[in-house]
């Protein structure tokens, strides 16, 4: 349909005399302390404005802005919704035994009904309004994704990557009782790379299904890294806009995927400590993002269940991180820990990373600005900024001092809606 021009100036402006002076926001959060993400000092007496979903402004001292909700900061800490960088939300390996909750399609929807919307809204509760789930059944987990971004499902904004690239044969998180289990889960987590075309076309299934970020094992299922393949996978994905990371690789593969463009890290390199530095302090000086998954190994270390082997793996892992990191590796919160309850996650990967000797400013953009930039390619995620989508937690305390702050999360606004309030 045509409108004649002046006929569509007269609309316009009529428009914008209806909208302009009366339309209030939606929430101002008012007397904050904020810390935005962006990597500046914290300011206080902070007005935060949010309106369709997003931050319409943000204003020191007063504000002549209207809302339909106030809420009133009282000093305490704004910044952006968490973003856990590394959990997989069909898997339980916290239980003893690991328990594995969906061993086929029926099961994988009911888990979905009656199980996943309490454990997403446990997430959410703790701060988390993001989350990077890296390996999970497919087409479910696309599904539970706009689920939740619909808001049928109430939860963090998921960003997937779906089934894992992978060499051809079993992955090890098929522990499903049965063969058919087994072949089931094996199905719907992984795809195959086993030659050049093939890594093209898994990665396009991928990217057609709608992948956020791509996500790929390097050491199961080979004798030899198959580096033809490898790079054509890395290749078609770089070709069709997307973003991959390895999930499993070998630190002397490292030069390699280097070489071949990889994006990053969502385990640290493993398998083989890189005692000179002459493997891994490439990737730091390009400040790939790489989380420090050792959750799992403290708790087992600590609990007394670790071997020998567990302990030799754990201290590979922790040298590689820290020999990346020094060299310049962006820190990513990530708990992987599959099964972990929510409560749990941020307490967990604060203290891991504390434990490297991490401060706590960069663990807090380590979860908000630079899981969104680094690892997701998102500028509108991970800090508040006028434009910015409007995730955001209230705190009680002052994290940048105290870390422990992060666990009591009073209120969580996501998507420029009120999602959590414990006050
Ligand atoms: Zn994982």
């Amino acid at each position: 349909m045509k409108i004649r021009p002046g006929l569509a100036m007269a609309v316009s402006a009529l428009a914008v005399m209806l909208s302009a002076p009366v339309q209030a926001a939606d929430i101002i959060v008012t007397n904050a302390t904020l810390f935005d993400g962006t990597g500046s000092d914290p300011v206080k007496n902070a007005n935060i404005i949010i309106e369709d979903g997003r931050i319409k402004g943000v204003e020191i001292g007063d504000t002549s802005e209207t809302a339909t909700l106030v809420i009133d900061a009282g000093g305490k800490t704004v910044m952006p919704g968490l973003i856990n960088a590394h959990f997989h939300l069909f898997f339980d390996f916290y239980s003893s035994p690991p328990v594995n909750p969906a061993t086929s399609d029926e099961t994988a929807e009911a888990y979905i009904r009656d199980v996943m919307p309490g454990r997403l809204q446990s997430h959410l509760e703790q701060g988390i309004t993001s989350l990077f789930s890296p390996i999970d059944y497919a087409p479910h987990i696309f599904n539970l994704r706009d689920q939740v971004a619909s808001g049928e499902i109430s939860g963090p904004r998921l960003f997937i990557s779906g089934p894992i690239l992978m060499h051809s044969g079993n992955h090890y998180a098929c522990s499903g009782d049965t063969d058919a289990a087994k072949a089931w889960c094996n199905e719907r987590i992984s795809l195959p790379i086993d030659t050049p075309d093939q890594a093209r076309a898994s990665v396009q299934k991928l990217v057609s299904d709608g992948a956020d970020v791509l996500v790929f094992d390097a050491v199961s299922n080979q004798e030899t890294l198959q580096k033809d393949a490898f790079s054509a996978m890395i290749d078609e994905a770089h070709r069709l806009g997307k973003r991959i990371v390895s999930h499993n690789l070998d630190a002397r593969d490292v030069p390699f995927m280097l070489e071949a463009g990889i994006d990053g890290f969502i385990h640290a390199p493993s398998l083989f400590r890189d005692t000179d530095g002459t493997l891994l302090t490439e990737a730091g000086k390009r400040g790939l993002p790489l989380p420090a998954t050792l959750g799992f190994y403290q708790r087992y270390i600590a609990e007394g269940h670790a071997n020998s082997a567990d302990i030799e793996e754990y201290e590979t892992q922790k040298h590689n991180i820290e020999l990346m990191y020094a060299a310049g590796a962006t820190p990513l919160f990530a708990s992987d820990m599959p099964g972990l309850p929510a409560p749990e996650v941020v307490p967990t990967v604060t203290g891991v990373m504390s434990g490297l000797g991490l401060d706590n400013k960069t663990i807090l953009l380590s979860a908000t600005r630079n899981v969104a930039r680094n690892l997701l390619g998102r500028d509108d995620l991970g800090t508040i900024e006028p434009g910015q989508i409007a995730d955001l937690i209230l705190v009680d305390g002052d994290p940048l001092t105290d870390l422990a702050a992060l666990t009591r999360v009073e209120v969580v606004i996501k998507d420029g809606s009120l999602a959590v309030d414990k006050r």
